[in-house]
Protein backbone atom coordinates (compact mmCIF):
# COMPACT_ATOMS: atom_id res chain seq x y z
CA UNK A 1 0.00 0.00 0.00
CA UNK A 2 0.92 3.25 -0.61
CA UNK A 3 0.58 6.16 1.71
CA UNK A 4 0.05 10.22 1.15
CA UNK A 5 3.64 10.89 1.89
CA UNK A 6 5.00 7.98 -0.47
CA UNK A 7 2.36 9.63 -2.71
CA UNK A 8 3.87 12.47 -2.73
CA UNK A 9 7.38 11.30 -2.85
CA UNK A 10 6.88 9.75 -5.84
CA UNK A 11 5.20 12.73 -7.59
CA UNK A 12 8.30 14.75 -6.49
CA UNK A 13 10.97 12.01 -7.58
CA UNK A 14 8.94 12.22 -11.14
CA UNK A 15 9.21 16.00 -10.73
CA UNK A 16 12.63 15.93 -10.56
CA UNK A 17 13.01 13.28 -13.13
CA UNK A 18 11.16 15.70 -15.74
CA UNK A 19 14.13 18.75 -14.83
CA UNK A 20 17.01 16.09 -14.84
CA UNK A 21 15.85 15.57 -18.76
CA UNK A 22 15.40 19.07 -19.18
CA UNK A 23 18.91 19.70 -17.43
CA UNK A 24 20.03 16.88 -20.06
CA UNK A 25 18.54 18.62 -22.92
CA UNK A 26 20.36 22.31 -21.76
CA UNK A 27 17.59 24.18 -23.52
CA UNK A 28 16.08 27.73 -22.45
CA UNK A 29 13.20 26.49 -21.87
CA UNK A 30 10.80 26.31 -18.57
CA UNK A 31 7.62 25.27 -18.98
CA UNK A 32 5.94 26.91 -21.81
CA UNK A 33 8.17 29.72 -21.78
CA UNK A 34 11.23 29.40 -24.17
CA UNK A 35 12.52 27.80 -26.67
CA UNK A 36 15.80 25.69 -27.83
CA UNK A 37 18.16 26.99 -28.89
CA UNK A 38 18.73 27.24 -33.05
CA UNK A 39 21.93 29.57 -33.11
CA UNK A 40 25.43 29.02 -32.36
CA UNK A 41 26.24 27.53 -28.92
CA UNK A 42 28.62 26.85 -26.07
CA UNK A 43 27.32 23.65 -24.86
CA UNK A 44 29.73 22.98 -21.91
CA UNK A 45 29.78 26.36 -20.73
CA UNK A 46 25.81 26.55 -20.73
CA UNK A 47 26.11 23.05 -19.12
CA UNK A 48 27.60 25.19 -16.46
CA UNK A 49 25.28 27.97 -16.16
CA UNK A 50 21.88 25.79 -15.66
CA UNK A 51 20.41 28.65 -13.48
CA UNK A 52 21.78 31.44 -16.27
CA UNK A 53 20.25 29.58 -19.32
CA UNK A 54 17.15 28.53 -17.68
CA UNK A 55 16.89 31.25 -14.32
CA UNK A 56 15.02 30.74 -11.59
CA UNK A 57 11.41 32.74 -12.21
CA UNK A 58 12.49 35.07 -9.24
CA UNK A 59 15.00 36.33 -11.23
CA UNK A 60 14.67 40.06 -12.76
CA UNK A 61 15.73 43.02 -13.93
CA UNK A 62 19.50 44.27 -14.49
CA UNK A 63 22.01 42.84 -12.67
CA UNK A 64 26.25 43.56 -13.18
CA UNK A 65 28.15 40.91 -13.67
CA UNK A 66 28.82 39.08 -10.56
CA UNK A 67 31.05 36.20 -11.60
CA UNK A 68 34.45 35.45 -13.66
CA UNK A 69 36.50 32.58 -13.47
CA UNK A 70 40.49 31.88 -13.35
CA UNK A 71 39.85 29.80 -16.22
CA UNK A 72 39.41 32.54 -18.28
CA UNK A 73 42.83 34.53 -17.08
CA UNK A 74 45.39 35.07 -18.95
CA UNK A 75 48.29 33.47 -17.47
CA UNK A 76 51.96 34.84 -17.17
CA UNK A 77 54.53 31.58 -17.36
CA UNK A 78 58.11 32.32 -16.31
CA UNK A 79 60.71 29.89 -15.56
CA UNK A 80 59.49 28.90 -12.00
CA UNK A 81 55.91 29.39 -12.39
CA UNK A 82 52.83 31.25 -13.20
CA UNK A 83 50.19 33.91 -12.19
CA UNK A 84 47.38 35.00 -13.21
CA UNK A 85 44.81 37.76 -11.84
CA UNK A 86 41.17 38.56 -11.34
CA UNK A 87 41.10 41.98 -11.21
CA UNK A 88 38.44 44.77 -12.13
CA UNK A 89 39.33 44.92 -15.73
CA UNK A 90 38.41 41.29 -16.07
CA UNK A 91 34.95 41.98 -13.27
CA UNK A 92 34.02 45.36 -13.38
CA UNK A 93 32.35 45.37 -10.55
CA UNK A 94 35.02 44.40 -8.30
CA UNK A 95 36.15 47.70 -7.50
CA UNK A 96 36.77 46.72 -3.59
CA UNK A 97 39.05 43.53 -4.31
CA UNK A 98 41.83 41.93 -7.06
CA UNK A 99 42.65 38.51 -6.64
CA UNK A 100 46.11 36.62 -7.84
CA UNK A 101 46.43 32.80 -8.69
CA UNK A 102 50.06 32.23 -8.67
CA UNK A 103 51.87 28.79 -9.01
CA UNK A 104 55.52 28.23 -7.88
CA UNK A 105 57.71 25.24 -8.59
CA UNK A 106 59.68 23.76 -5.88
CA UNK A 107 62.62 26.07 -5.34
CA UNK A 108 60.39 29.21 -8.02
CA UNK A 109 60.61 32.53 -6.35
CA UNK A 110 58.41 35.27 -6.46
CA UNK A 111 60.86 37.64 -6.38
CA UNK A 112 61.34 40.20 -3.70
CA UNK A 113 58.86 43.06 -4.23
CA UNK A 114 56.28 45.55 -2.80
CA UNK A 115 52.91 46.87 -3.15
CA UNK A 116 50.79 49.90 -2.32
CA UNK A 117 48.40 47.37 -1.47
CA UNK A 118 48.04 45.08 1.40
CA UNK A 119 48.43 41.58 0.92
CA UNK A 120 46.29 38.69 2.00
CA UNK A 121 47.03 34.74 0.67
CA UNK A 122 45.12 31.27 1.48
CA UNK A 123 47.96 28.41 1.15
CA UNK A 124 46.03 25.99 -1.79
CA UNK A 125 48.48 23.50 -1.84
CA UNK A 126 52.02 22.75 -1.30
CA UNK A 127 54.54 24.47 1.07
CA UNK A 128 56.05 27.95 0.36
CA UNK A 129 58.65 29.96 2.16
CA UNK A 130 57.80 33.77 3.13
CA UNK A 131 59.98 36.59 3.91
CA UNK A 132 59.30 40.41 5.05
CA UNK A 133 61.08 42.95 6.71
CA UNK A 134 59.14 46.02 8.17
CA UNK A 135 59.32 49.29 8.38
CA UNK A 136 61.04 49.51 12.22
CA UNK A 137 63.52 46.93 10.91
CA UNK A 138 61.74 44.08 12.21
CA UNK A 139 61.97 40.59 9.74
CA UNK A 140 59.79 37.64 9.49
CA UNK A 141 60.64 34.34 8.25
CA UNK A 142 58.53 31.65 8.01
CA UNK A 143 57.43 28.21 6.38
CA UNK A 144 53.59 27.75 5.03
CA UNK A 145 51.42 25.01 3.81
CA UNK A 146 47.88 24.32 2.40
CA UNK A 147 45.12 25.79 4.67
CA UNK A 148 47.41 28.67 6.52
CA UNK A 149 47.30 32.18 5.58
CA UNK A 150 49.58 35.35 5.52
CA UNK A 151 49.00 38.65 5.21
CA UNK A 152 52.15 41.07 4.33
CA UNK A 153 50.60 45.43 5.35
CA UNK A 154 50.98 47.54 2.46
CA UNK A 155 54.24 48.77 1.34
CA UNK A 156 56.10 46.35 3.48
CA UNK A 157 58.52 44.07 1.16
CA UNK A 158 58.13 40.58 0.76
CA UNK A 159 59.22 37.05 -0.51
CA UNK A 160 57.64 33.75 -1.73
CA UNK A 161 59.01 30.75 -2.41
CA UNK A 162 57.89 27.27 -3.18
CA UNK A 163 59.73 24.07 -1.16
CA UNK A 164 60.78 20.55 -1.99
CA UNK A 165 58.02 18.12 -3.64
CA UNK A 166 55.35 20.49 -6.08
CA UNK A 167 56.53 23.69 -4.68
CA UNK A 168 52.96 25.22 -3.92
CA UNK A 169 49.64 27.11 -5.53
CA UNK A 170 47.92 29.85 -3.15
CA UNK A 171 45.41 32.27 -3.90
CA UNK A 172 46.08 36.35 -3.08
CA UNK A 173 43.59 39.09 -2.42
CA UNK A 174 44.44 42.81 -2.62
CA UNK A 175 41.63 45.28 -0.98
CA UNK A 176 41.91 47.63 -4.23
CA UNK A 177 39.96 46.61 -7.57
CA UNK A 178 42.76 47.58 -9.48
CA UNK A 179 45.41 46.07 -8.24
CA UNK A 180 47.56 44.14 -11.11
CA UNK A 181 50.69 41.82 -10.64
CA UNK A 182 52.19 43.88 -13.60
CA UNK A 183 52.51 47.06 -11.19
CA UNK A 184 54.28 45.56 -8.12
CA UNK A 185 57.74 47.05 -7.17
CA UNK A 186 60.19 44.37 -8.15
CA UNK A 187 64.17 44.46 -6.64
CA UNK A 188 65.22 43.69 -10.26
CA UNK A 189 63.29 46.49 -11.84
CA UNK A 190 64.89 48.93 -8.96
CA UNK A 191 68.00 47.72 -9.99
CA UNK A 192 67.74 48.10 -13.75
CA UNK A 193 66.43 51.40 -13.02
CA UNK A 194 68.75 53.35 -10.98
CA UNK A 195 72.18 54.45 -11.91
CA UNK A 196 74.74 52.05 -11.27
CA UNK A 197 76.83 54.70 -9.19
CA UNK A 198 74.29 55.66 -6.94
CA UNK A 199 73.35 51.66 -6.83
CA UNK A 200 76.96 51.57 -5.13
CA UNK A 201 77.35 54.47 -3.46
CA UNK A 202 73.71 53.16 -1.52
CA UNK A 203 75.01 49.68 -0.63
CA UNK A 204 78.56 50.76 -0.25
CA UNK A 205 79.81 48.49 -2.89
CA UNK A 206 81.89 48.45 -5.75
CA UNK A 207 80.12 49.03 -9.13
CA UNK A 208 81.87 46.25 -10.50
CA UNK A 209 79.42 44.27 -8.80
CA UNK A 210 76.69 44.92 -9.93
CA UNK A 211 77.84 43.85 -13.61
CA UNK A 212 75.60 40.59 -13.67
CA UNK A 213 72.09 42.14 -12.10
CA UNK A 214 69.33 41.62 -14.52
CA UNK A 215 68.48 43.91 -17.27
CA UNK A 216 64.88 43.45 -16.33
CA UNK A 217 62.22 42.49 -14.06
CA UNK A 218 61.99 38.68 -13.41
CA UNK A 219 58.70 38.40 -11.36
CA UNK A 220 58.74 34.79 -10.97
CA UNK A 221 62.26 32.80 -11.42
CA UNK A 222 63.91 29.32 -10.85
CA UNK A 223 66.44 29.04 -7.96
CA UNK A 224 67.92 26.49 -6.23
CA UNK A 225 65.70 24.86 -3.04
CA UNK A 226 66.86 26.82 0.45
CA UNK A 227 68.19 25.08 3.12
CA UNK A 228 65.70 23.96 6.06
CA UNK A 229 64.01 27.02 7.54
CA UNK A 230 66.18 27.27 11.12
CA UNK A 231 69.56 27.90 8.43
CA UNK A 232 67.92 30.39 6.39
CA UNK A 233 66.77 32.46 9.51
CA UNK A 234 68.78 35.96 9.26
CA UNK A 235 69.51 37.69 12.94
CA UNK A 236 67.60 40.76 13.47
CA UNK A 237 69.40 43.33 15.78
CA UNK A 238 65.86 44.99 16.16
CA UNK A 239 63.99 41.57 16.86
CA UNK A 240 61.44 40.14 14.49
CA UNK A 241 57.87 41.79 13.91
CA UNK A 242 55.50 42.18 16.44
CA UNK A 243 52.43 40.67 14.93
CA UNK A 244 52.58 37.50 13.27
CA UNK A 245 52.10 37.70 9.62
CA UNK A 246 51.30 34.23 9.18
CA UNK A 247 47.62 32.41 10.57
CA UNK A 248 47.30 28.67 10.52
CA UNK A 249 42.99 29.10 9.61
CA UNK A 250 42.26 24.95 8.98
CA UNK A 251 43.94 23.97 11.84
CA UNK A 252 41.60 26.25 13.78
CA UNK A 253 38.43 24.78 15.08
CA UNK A 254 35.48 25.51 12.88
CA UNK A 255 32.23 27.03 13.89
CA UNK A 256 30.31 24.10 13.09
CA UNK A 257 26.87 24.17 11.73
CA UNK A 258 24.31 20.74 10.83
CA UNK A 259 25.22 21.67 6.87
CA UNK A 260 28.65 22.35 7.36
CA UNK A 261 31.64 24.98 8.99
CA UNK A 262 32.94 28.27 8.90
CA UNK A 263 36.19 29.63 10.04
CA UNK A 264 36.61 33.02 10.47
CA UNK A 265 40.19 35.43 10.56
CA UNK A 266 40.01 38.94 11.19
CA UNK A 267 41.81 41.37 13.43
CA UNK A 268 39.85 39.97 16.19
CA UNK A 269 41.80 36.88 15.75
CA UNK A 270 44.88 37.75 13.33
CA UNK A 271 45.20 41.07 14.23
CA UNK A 272 47.51 42.62 11.51
CA UNK A 273 45.08 41.76 8.72
CA UNK A 274 43.37 45.29 9.24
CA UNK A 275 42.49 45.37 5.48
CA UNK A 276 41.09 42.21 4.61
CA UNK A 277 38.54 40.21 6.73
CA UNK A 278 38.14 36.45 5.47
CA UNK A 279 35.66 33.54 5.63
CA UNK A 280 36.54 29.88 4.68
CA UNK A 281 33.03 28.43 4.30
CA UNK A 282 32.08 24.40 3.88
CA UNK A 283 28.89 23.91 2.65
CA UNK A 284 27.76 19.76 2.88
CA UNK A 285 25.61 17.99 0.20
CA UNK A 286 22.04 19.41 0.37
CA UNK A 287 22.51 22.26 2.37
CA UNK A 288 23.29 26.51 1.57
CA UNK A 289 25.03 29.06 3.38
CA UNK A 290 22.06 30.95 4.65
CA UNK A 291 20.76 34.16 2.73
CA UNK A 292 22.52 36.84 4.89
CA UNK A 293 23.55 40.05 3.83
CA UNK A 294 27.23 41.92 4.72
CA UNK A 295 26.56 45.56 6.36
CA UNK A 296 29.92 46.57 6.18
CA UNK A 297 31.87 45.79 2.39
CA UNK A 298 31.32 44.17 -0.57
CA UNK A 299 32.56 40.81 -0.85
CA UNK A 300 34.95 38.83 -2.98
CA UNK A 301 34.31 34.89 -3.54
CA UNK A 302 36.83 32.59 -4.10
CA UNK A 303 35.50 29.01 -5.14
CA UNK A 304 37.98 26.07 -4.22
CA UNK A 305 35.74 22.89 -4.91
CA UNK A 306 32.65 21.79 -5.67
CA UNK A 307 29.64 22.94 -7.14
CA UNK A 308 27.51 26.14 -6.16
CA UNK A 309 24.57 28.63 -6.96
CA UNK A 310 23.96 32.22 -5.55
CA UNK A 311 20.89 34.15 -6.25
CA UNK A 312 21.91 37.81 -5.66
CA UNK A 313 18.85 40.37 -4.39
CA UNK A 314 19.71 43.85 -4.89
CA UNK A 315 16.60 45.59 -4.39
CA UNK A 316 13.85 46.72 -6.58
CA UNK A 317 12.76 43.83 -7.66
CA UNK A 318 16.17 43.34 -9.11
CA UNK A 319 17.71 39.42 -8.56
CA UNK A 320 19.76 37.07 -10.65
CA UNK A 321 20.85 33.30 -10.33
CA UNK A 322 25.07 32.85 -11.09
CA UNK A 323 26.48 29.07 -11.14
CA UNK A 324 29.68 28.58 -9.43
CA UNK A 325 32.44 25.81 -9.58
CA UNK A 326 36.17 25.74 -8.51
CA UNK A 327 37.93 28.54 -9.69
CA UNK A 328 35.58 30.93 -10.41
CA UNK A 329 35.41 34.48 -8.28
CA UNK A 330 32.05 35.60 -7.25
CA UNK A 331 30.93 39.36 -5.96
CA UNK A 332 28.35 40.53 -3.79
CA UNK A 333 28.11 44.49 -3.62
CA UNK A 334 27.52 45.68 0.28
CA UNK A 335 24.20 44.61 1.74
CA UNK A 336 22.57 42.72 -0.94
CA UNK A 337 21.16 39.66 0.34
CA UNK A 338 22.48 35.91 -1.21
CA UNK A 339 22.74 32.66 -0.40
CA UNK A 340 25.31 29.82 -1.75
CA UNK A 341 23.74 26.66 -2.38
CA UNK A 342 25.82 23.56 -2.70
CA UNK A 343 24.26 21.65 -6.18
CA UNK A 344 26.78 19.51 -6.49
CA UNK A 345 27.69 16.09 -4.56
CA UNK A 346 30.91 16.74 -3.34
CA UNK A 347 31.32 19.55 -0.06
CA UNK A 348 31.57 23.38 -1.63
CA UNK A 349 34.52 25.56 -0.08
CA UNK A 350 35.05 29.10 -0.57
CA UNK A 351 36.09 31.95 0.33
CA UNK A 352 34.69 35.02 1.73
CA UNK A 353 36.99 38.34 1.45
CA UNK A 354 36.03 41.83 2.65
CA UNK A 355 38.43 45.28 2.44
CA UNK A 356 37.75 45.28 5.99
CA UNK A 357 39.26 44.88 9.77
CA UNK A 358 36.22 43.11 10.60
CA UNK A 359 33.92 39.96 9.49
CA UNK A 360 30.20 41.08 9.85
CA UNK A 361 26.89 39.50 8.21
CA UNK A 362 23.16 40.21 8.95
CA UNK A 363 21.06 36.72 9.23
CA UNK A 364 17.81 36.71 7.51
CA UNK A 365 16.11 34.14 10.27
CA UNK A 366 17.97 35.82 12.80
CA UNK A 367 15.98 38.41 12.24
CA UNK A 368 13.11 37.32 11.84
CA UNK A 369 13.27 35.14 14.74
CA UNK A 370 14.35 38.22 17.49
CA UNK A 371 11.49 40.47 15.74
CA UNK A 372 8.52 40.81 17.05
CA UNK A 373 5.99 37.46 15.28
CA UNK A 374 3.18 39.10 15.18
CA UNK A 375 4.81 42.19 13.05
CA UNK A 376 6.50 39.80 10.45
CA UNK A 377 3.25 37.75 9.86
CA UNK A 378 1.65 40.66 9.20
CA UNK A 379 3.96 41.31 6.58
CA UNK A 380 4.39 38.10 5.13
CA UNK A 381 1.63 35.95 6.26
CA UNK A 382 3.48 33.09 7.53
CA UNK A 383 1.95 31.28 10.20
CA UNK A 384 2.79 32.26 13.70
CA UNK A 385 4.17 28.75 14.87
CA UNK A 386 6.18 28.64 12.10
CA UNK A 387 7.92 32.07 13.16
CA UNK A 388 8.32 30.83 16.53
CA UNK A 389 10.39 27.74 15.70
CA UNK A 390 12.90 29.96 13.31
CA UNK A 391 16.63 29.84 14.79
CA UNK A 392 17.10 32.94 17.42
CA UNK A 393 21.24 31.95 16.66
CA UNK A 394 22.67 32.70 13.55
CA UNK A 395 23.55 29.75 11.99
CA UNK A 396 25.84 30.48 9.09
CA UNK A 397 25.33 26.87 7.40
CA UNK A 398 21.88 25.54 6.92
MN1 LIG B 1 53.10 40.64 -3.16
MN1 LIG C 1 28.21 36.57 2.16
Amino acid sequence: MIGPSRRILLAAAAALGAGAAAAKDNEPISGNRGANILGPRDQPREDQNPDILRPPSTDRGTMPNLRFSFADAHVKARDGGWSREVTQRELPISTTMAGVNMRLKAGGVRELHWHKQAEWAFMLAGNARVTAVDNDGLNFIADVKAGDLWYFPAGIPHSIQGLSGEGCEFLLAFPDGEFSEDNTFAITDLFAHNPRDALAKDLSIAPDALRNIPKEELFIFQADLPPPLREDTVSDPHGRVAQDMVFKLMERPPTNSPGGRVRIADTRNFPISTDVAAAHVEVDPGHMREIHWHPNADEWQYYISGKARMTVFGAEAKARTFDFQAGDVGYVPMSMSHFIENTGSEPVRFLELFRSPRFMDVSLAQWMALTPHELVQAHLNIDRSMLERLRKEKQPVV
